[in-house]
């Protein structure tokens, strides 16, 4: 692994040809002893955001010991990465509602797994049969919840609706050790309101069925920060759920868990791209749609930019749009991304916060891809966990402005 002070030493030292992934382990460790440190329950990395090896050996370094998983392939490799490094503290939690019945025979006989999540009397006799009736399960219940809150909605293939629950609840409460109530309220959540919600509708759903529920699991949802999108501080949302959480009609040994994936991954990678052609406001990129910026294509998405040159330039903001290096016309992100309006073919870009469901979503189409990844100590571009906030966040805060 190479290892650079920034990411402007990349492309000035590099001048790489093809886009550079840089990874910011430190960060990731910050914003995972934060989570160890100031969420009032149980954390679990949601392997889902980046299944980077080193990634996972940084989170479990920093205190994240429990993982989500949602395939058998995720299972293996979380197994894998950490079974030299004290992975018998490791816990993998098997939390994706539709499971092939051969994937959760392997997971619980051969990883140990135990924890598995599920939404229909279906899944429940799956578990049962592939576990041979096994009675050291914790078995948790999706609870179906809305997704109003947050940027990317996760409220309808899964879930168990309110009609359903208490037949579900009863049945699990027999087949399980302990018995979960889980839910997604949709990834980045931006109001702690959407947790508070939730929680109520688990509040329902255990007076109606009068079950004894021995695990909260409150998902994912937790935001990073990104332009025009500043969440309040994690805190709030940490309070809010305290909060519904005390309140709750639950044992008084209960556990409460989240499953962060976009939080714990969203600062730890970026990438540096360079500009290979410019038309008007268009900049034609390296990296695209089928690169990390799958999001930023298919949603939308804005990402934090920065120009990367020895000297800065001096040129007012201006709104891009680009285009990736595919021959195809959907690899356009639209932006607009914040750039110097000097910005011209032979730049490289810094492009930020593409550690979830970014830097892990890249693909191969059309020859293009990056193979270069390069640790590196600055800071990302934003931070949910910086303190003081740096300079970079202020300065890409003040471009949005
Ligand atoms: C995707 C997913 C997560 C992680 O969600 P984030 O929004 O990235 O925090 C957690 N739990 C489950 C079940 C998921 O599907």
């Amino acid at each position: 692994m190479h290892k650079h002070h920034s990411a402007l030493g990349v492309a000035t030292t590099l001048t790489p040809a093809a886009p550079v992934t840089l990874i910011r382990p430190q960060a990731a460790a910050r914003a995972a002893r934060f989570f160890s440190e100031k969420f009032p329950g149980r954390s679990l990395y949601a392997v889902k955001a980046n299944p980077s090896p080193d990634l996972i050996r940084t989170l479990f370094a920093a205190g994240i010991t429990h993982f989500d998983v949602a395939s058998i392939a995720e299972v293996r490799l979380v197994a894998e990465t950490l079974a030299n490094a004290q992975g018998d503290q490791a816990k993998l939690c098997f939390m994706h509602p539709v499971k092939a019945e051969e994937a959760i025979a392997e997971a619980y006989h051969r990883h140990g797994v135990r924890t598995f999540s599920l939404d229909t009397m279906c899944e429940l006799e799956k578990i049962v049969r592939a576990t041979n009736g096994a009675t050291d399960l914790e078995l948790c219940v999706r609870l179906r919840v809305s997704s109003e809150h947050s940027e990317l909605s996760l409220a309808s293939k899964f879930g168990a609706e309110l009609g359903e629950t208490r037949e579900l609840l009863m049945a699990t409460r027999q087949a399980a050790d302990a018995l979960g109530i889980c839910f997604h309220v949709g990834s980045q959540a931006m109001s702690p309101q959407a947790y508070s919600d939730a929680i109520e509708r688990v509040r329902a759903a255990i007076v109606d069925a009068a079950v004894t529920v021995d695990i909260i699991d409150v998902g994912g949802g937790f935001p990073s920060v990104y332009p025009g999108m500043e969440p309040p501080a994690l805190e709030a949302y940490f309070d809010a759920i305290h909060r519904g959480f005390e309140s709750l009609p639950v044992s008084y040994s209960s556990e409460l868990w989240c499953e962060p994936g976009r939080a714990l991954s969203a600062e730890y990678s970026s990438v540096v791209v360079r500009v290979e052609r410019r038309r008007g406001t268009e900049l034609y990129i390296n990296d695209g749609a089928y690169g990390a910026l799958f999001d930023a294509a298919h949603i939308g998405w804005r990402f934090p930019v920065a120009l990367l040159r020895e000297e800065e330039s001096e040129a007012e903001l201006t709104g891009f749009s680009f285009y990736g290096p595919t021959c195809d016309d959907m690899d356009h992100m639209v932006g607009p991304f914040m750039l110097p309006e000097d910005v011209q073919a032979g730049d490289y870009i810094e492009i930020g916060m593409l550690g979830a469901y970014g830097a892990a979503m890249r693909t191969g189409f059309n020859g293009f891809t990056s193979e270069t990844v390069v640790e590196v100590e600055d800071e990302p571009m934003a931070s949910l966990y910086a303190e003081p906030v740096p300079a970079r966040r202020l300065a890409t805060v003040i471009k949005l402005g």
